[in-house]
């Protein structure tokens, strides 16, 4: 280790209390702190928050880091404040911030105390932010949830489009991206829009060895035969995706009548309810959990055993993204789909009332999902190609853990495969 090195990890140590850094941390690190642009593709959970917030804490100035959700940007606020004793070290600002609050904000930048501010991007637009922003030291740009900016992304903020703009003005500052969507399309959006083709670009591997993949063609008899898989599966936690509130309501209750413990989740329950069947699943009082997309994000419990999805989701991002939240310890985590171009036409359906340009993408979307559920090739290989990944699928890590690889001659056989794992 060069004398660098040993201060990063001096540094890392004494903030985070961590004595390595995860995967590609360190070079993501190196780079931030030369100056450069620096562009990081990881995966959910990977560590990307240390990325950016290490290298503010050690350099002059501040870092501006912007994120889409005021919740998540409070969540990492008040973490960086328990690192130090000085609560200026880290501020939000916001449209909920009073007069009194901004002037402690830029106080506390202006005396060089404060080292990360976390924006939304719609205050970033605002003149007297950025007029303020001009005068004082910046030492980088960290624009978090990247693909944001990218329609091709599965959470387009029109907003994010203007942050280079902005991010000019403010003079030579470097820009710092940062997302776990892979897909080649997003992050050439991404680079293009921040006017950042020269940035050091770190992509970690999206692969999770682990999860075992496996779609099943969806009949009349889903239901039952979700109920054997959980039976198979007695005391494990598991998450159901649904596209409705009404499947949630009632895939529950038909758990329940036949004795799995399992409560809904959903944006039409009152947030009171929302709240106790997530502390319920996350306390083991009940293993199941049947839920929207609205269940899962900033989810982290680690022992989720499988996630079904009894509907097709809208895109692989999605897909990955939602059975990403099995198996987060390591252990077994089995992703199980139902299938039928039913459900294929009722999501096109659904799209076919918003704008043309919406419409198209979100088709070519559905496309790669379908492509997916009727490959016979390596799920993960095809999920990996996906993400513009090449993997091994005789070799790669993980390489058995499908339905199509373990038995590719019949769906019938597949099945019985699974009874045995
Ligand atoms: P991401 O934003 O990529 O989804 P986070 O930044 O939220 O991931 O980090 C995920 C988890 O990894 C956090 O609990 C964080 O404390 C932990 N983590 C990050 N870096 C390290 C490290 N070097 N060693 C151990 N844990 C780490
Ligand atoms: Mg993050």
């Amino acid at each position: 280790m060069n004398s660098n090195e040993i201060e990063i990890h001096k540094e890392l140590k004494k903030y985070f209390g961590f004595s390595q850094f995860k995967g590609l941390q360190e070079q993501v690190i190196t780079s931030i702190l030369g100056k450069k642009n620096t562009f990081v593709i990881m995966p959910t959970g990977g560590g990307k928050s240390l990325c950016y917030q290490l290298p503010a804490l050690i350099q002059e100035g501040t870092a501006i880091v912007v994120s889409p959700l005021i919740a998540l940007m409070k969540n990492q606020v008040d973490a960086i404040r328990s690192l130090s004793s000085e609560n200026g070290i880290a501020h939000v600002l916001n449209s909920s911030l009073t007069k009194t609050e901004i002037t402690q904000v830029k106080k506390d930048i202006t005396s060089g105390l404060t080292k990360l501010l976390y924006v939304a991007p719609e205050s970033l637009t605002k003149e007297e932010y950025v007029a303020f922003l001009q005068s004082v030291p910046i030492s980088f740009v960290a624009i978090d949830e990247a693909h944001c900016i990218s329609e091709w992304g599965h959470d387009f903020r029109p907003e994010y489009r203007n942050l280079k703009n902005i991010i000019k003005q403010l003079g030579k500052v470097p820009i710092i991206g940062l997302t776990a969507t892979a897909t080649p399309k997003v992050q050439e959006d991404i680079l293009k829009n921040l006017e950042m083709s020269d940035a050091n670009t770190f992509k970690a591997s999206f692969n999770r060895p682990n999860l075992y993949y496996e779609v099943r063609t969806k009949t009349k008899n889903i239901e039952s035969d979700i109920i054997r898989f959980i039976k198979q599966h007695k005391g494990k936690s598991g998450i159901i995706y649904c596209l409705s509130r009404k499947k949630v309501e009632s895939v529950a209750e038909v758990l329940q009548v036949n004795g799995i413990s399992a409560v809904p989740y959903h944006a039409g329950l009152d947030a009171k309810t929302r709240a106790k069947h997530q502390d319920m699943f996350l306390m083991e009082d009940v293993d199941v959990v049947v839920a929207t997309i609205a269940f899962g994000m900033g989810i982290d419990k680690p022992d989720v055993r499988f996630v079904i999805h009894h509907d097709i989701p809208k895109s692989l991002e999605s897909y990955y993204q939602e059975t990403g939240r099995a198996g987060r310890d390591g252990g077994e985590g089995h992703c199980l789909a139902y299938y039928s171009y039913k459900d294929v036409e009722k999501l096109e359906k659904f799209m076919s009332g918003k704008p043309v340009a919406e419409q198209e993408i979100g088709f070519a979307l559905l496309q790669e999902v379908v492509a997916y559920a009727e490959t016979s090739m390596s799920r993960r290989k095809f999920l990996l190609h996906y993400f513009g990944e090449e993997f091994d699928g005789e070799n790669g890590e993980g390489a058995d853990m499908d339905d199509n690889v373990r038995n590719p001659k019949t769906r019938i056989e597949a099945k019985e495969q699974v009874v045995k794992l």
